[in-house]
């Protein structure tokens, strides 16, 4: 049953949202693609819709979600990305063949087919990692500030001050901590932690 599955975690960046299907990396681990029919959807909703993924496919997506997990992680701890990440994300990206599109408004886009397989909407989800992981795009790496999370995501704000991954999960799980332990002691701590 759909309904017994973990949420999806989607974010703006398609290479990060696709390592965030595997949240709580550094806690109590969620696997949000926990079946191939499970990446299939996820797939959809993020604009990659295939009709189907076998086992060796869905092995591939995963090993690809790592890998771009790992690379992330050192580029936000500025070191070089570990070789068998770039290997692997390589692969996937020249194993893809979705098409570059220029939209009427001057945008791109990814455009699979018909017959686009997963493999296809891998070398999507590669090369869209490539672009954040070579600087080529705007905006930085960093890690979640969860203890528990610790997730790469791609800060594009102003600032690039983004403490969390998500302000809606790990962001308010964060302040509702921090308030709860500045209560405890006594009323006047109470008091600052509402100002
Ligand atoms: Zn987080």
């Amino acid at each position: 049953m759909p309904d017994d599955y973990p949420e999806f975690r989607l974010g703006t960046v398609l290479a990060t949202s696709f390592t965030a299907t595997l949240t709580e990396r550094a806690g109590d681990p969620v696997e949000r693609i926990p079946t191939p029919g499970r990446l299939v959807d996820w797939l959809d909703v993020s604009g990659l819709a295939v009709t189907a993924c076998t086992a060796a496919q869905f092995d591939r997506a995963r090993e690809l979600r790592e890998a771009i997990h790992t690379a992330a992680t050192a580029a936000a701890l500025d070191a070089a990305p570990p070789a068998p990440a770039v290997e692997i994300i390589n692969r996937c990206s020249a194993a893809g063949n979705a098409s570059a599109r220029l939209t009427p408004e001057g945008n791109h886009r990814w455009e699979l087919t018909a017959e686009s397989d997963v493999d296809d909407a891998l070398g999507v989800i590669a090369a869209d990692a490539i672009g954040i992981l070579s600087g080529a795009r705007d905006g930085r790496l960093a890690l979640c500030a969860s203890p528990t999370c610790r997730a790469a995501f791609f800060d594009t704000s102003r600032s690039r001050s983004r403490r969390w991954c998500e302000m809606n999960t790990c962001g308010n799980r964060e302040k509702k901590a921090r308030f709860n332990a500045h209560r405890r002691p006594s009323g006047a701590a109470d008091r600052a932690a509402r100002k």
